[in-house]
């Protein structure tokens, strides 16, 4: 796909922030390519039950979510390109256009970009969290609970995602232990309150996981409790890590300015330090993350991406 054809616009990501401003994109009637390496929805598709996310009273999963956002933009037409990016640089002595580079060495053109790039979960770094990666060792509750049906699990965290993720497998599992490091939850009062009244959920607090242990799958994890100094064997068939979440920016390599955990800095219209380039969604610095705020920020880099693509064409 080595385009000598110039795209208005090149979307990378297509979580709800990419296809929100692929939405929008299309209503401004730019000729947009999106652009994903793996399936259409990110984390999102992932996520059991979503209650936040208004016009939605009784809830919908993640996957359904998904599901109508891609309908949506298909009713006007999807220009999707399922490839990696591995490179964006302007091109030379042509100021005002990007070169997007594929992992396959193919690379394509555009005015603007927008970069919806995600985030991956964060890992403890313990013994035994490597090797056990799907043999016990879980970041999706959604994927893999009901494979732990009437089993006892941990779950590590004291996020949104961990108690959410720790309230979802309560319904497969006979019980979770939801080990936390602090004494105090971060997540909204309202999943603390269901956390605190769910029977199954045993709560350690101020204490750390250490290591996993088992031989073919995850059998016991070495738990310490951080004000006693006490370290104890708890026997798990699997262990839920939800600890937060890590940028997909390592690629980027210097083409945007980020903060120093890697999330992108952007001005309040999502345009980053690099003109022409945009960002929304979990990969930009702020306090707050929800796929509603990720939602507006892909409508708000799309209408800046337009008036950008409009002045740099008629300049
Ligand atoms: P988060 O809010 O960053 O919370 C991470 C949790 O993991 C914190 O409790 C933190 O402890 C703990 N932690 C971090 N590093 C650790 C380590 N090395 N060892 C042990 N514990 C560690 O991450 P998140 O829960 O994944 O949420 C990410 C964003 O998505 C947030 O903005 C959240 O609001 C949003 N979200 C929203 C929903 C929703 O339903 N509304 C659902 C999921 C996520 P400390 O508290 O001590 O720092």
């Amino acid at each position: 796909m080595n385009e000598t054809k110039v795209y208005d616009l090149i979307i990378v990501g297509g979580g709800p922030a990419g296809l929100t401003s692929y939405l929008y994109a299309q209503r401004g009637l730019l000729n947009t390519l999106l652009v994903e390496k793996n399936f259409l929805g990110g984390q999102v598709v992932l996520t059991d039950q979503i209650e936040n996310y208004p016009g939605f009273p009784e809830g919908i999963s993640g996957f359904e979510l998904i599901e109508k956002m891609v309908k949506q933009v298909e009713k006007l037409g999807l220009n999707l390109v399922q490839k990696e990016v591995v490179k964006i640089e302007k091109i030379e002595n042509q100021n005002l256009i990007f070169k997007i580079w594929f992992s396959d060495g193919t690379y394509t053109l555009s005015y603007a970009v927008i970069l919806a790039l995600g985030a991956s979960p964060k890992r403890l770094g313990i013994p035994g969290e490597k090797e056990f990666i799907g043999k016990g060792v879980s970041f999706c509750a959604t994927c893999d609970g009901p494979f732990f049906k009437d089993e006892v699990i941990a779950v590590v965290g004291g996020g949104d995602s961990a108690l959410k993720e720790a309230l979802t497998l309560t319904k497969f599992v006979k019980k979770v232990f939801l080990i936390h490091r602090r004494d105090k939850f971060r997540a909204e009062p309202y999943l603390q309150k269901l956390v605190l009244q769910n029977p199954k959920i045993e709560i350690l607090w101020n204490s750390t996981v250490e290591a996993i242990e088992g031989n073919q799958k995850v059998e016991k994890i070495k738990v310490l409790n951080k004000l006693t100094g006490e370290k104890i064997f708890l026997e798990v068939a699997g262990i839920f890590i939800f600890i937060g979440y890590e940028p997909n920016t390592f690629w980027l390599k210097g083409l945007v300015e980020v903060d120093p955990e890697g999330f992108i800095l952007t001005d309040k219209a999502m345009q980053t330090s690099q003109q022409g380039v945009f960002a929304c969604g979990d990969c930009v610095s702020k306090p707050f993350r929800q796929i509603i705020i990720a939602c507006g920020e892909g409508a708000l880099a799309a209408l800046s991406a337009k008036e950008y693509i409009a002045h740099v064409k008629t300049s």
